[in-house]
């Protein structure tokens, strides 16, 4: 049978724009052409639905809370081809949080998940360089892919991310903090050499009395076996005995 190529000419082939989340790995490089545009979903039977506005979602779809995402025209880096490949980002409501105020377009990224072990973890986000303006692709228009991903025409995009922001602070260095000597809490007492010296021998002779209870044990079984007591130890050297 013969199989009719849609494609274009070999050196540029030419496919539909893909979706692309921030894998677990290995770690994408992408480079943004548009904005970020926000949009809220729903989780309703193990997939996401958008969001249709407080009166025109379902009532209690709606309130089953949210999740944001936001969608970009980006190219990501197919390093075994050397080519930028158009896709469309889906970010997380932490990365484009971490990407809000930024102009974007022409920067490079380096994206990938904390830990890599699972696709809930957050998005590392690592900025690489920017892309003078002449090298940089025309933004093509996202509207139809993500229309495309929810299989939806009404989608409401440009939404505000909902989330709580995060407030990132640094450490400040600084001398340390004067403390009145009353609220100290007492020294320590020095150590007298001569109880130190009591309190080892009461515990040398207590050893010497009591032994070791396996070899008392042994000894008081009386099974013929070759069972010694251990020998008291004189210096306090011997055995675990380190006071
Ligand atoms: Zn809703």
């Amino acid at each position: 049978m013969d199989h009719v190529s849609t494609r274009g000419p070999s050196s540029s082939p030419a496919n539909p724009v893909k979706v692309r989340s921030v894998p677990l790995a290995p770690p994408i490089t992408i480079k943004f052409l548009g904005p970020l545009r926000g949009l809220l979903t729903h989780w309703q039977r193990g997939h996401s639905v958008p969001c249709d506005g407080a009166g025109n979602c379902p009532t209690t779809l709606h309130r089953s809370g949210t999740l944001f995402k936001a969608y970009a025209a980006v190219e990501e880096w197919i390093s075994h081809l050397a080519r930028w490949r158009p896709c469309v980002l889906e970010a997380t409501a932490n990365l484009e949080e971490y990407l809000r105020g930024r102009v974007l377009r022409g920067e490079v990224w380096l994206l990938s998940r904390e830990d890599g072990v699972k696709l809930t973890r957050p998005v590392v986000a690592a900025y690489l360089e920017t892309i003078p303006e002449a090298k940089v692709s025309p933004a093509f228009d996202i509207l139809p892919i993500v229309q495309r991903l929810f299989n939806r025409l009404d989608l409401l995009l440009d939404v505000p991310n909902p989330t709580p922001r995060h407030v990132v602070l640094g450490d400040v260095a600084a001398p340390p903090p004067t403390v009145p000597a009353d609220l100290l809490p007492p020294p320590p007492p020095a150590e007298d050499p001569v109880e130190r010296q009591k309190l080892r021998a009461a515990i040398e002779a207590s050893k010497r009395q009591f032994g070791r209870p396996r070899a008392t044990d042994s000894a008081s079984a009386g099974n013929g076996r070759a069972a010694s007591p251990a020998p008291p130890s004189g210096d306090g050297s011997a055995g675990n005995g380190n006071f």
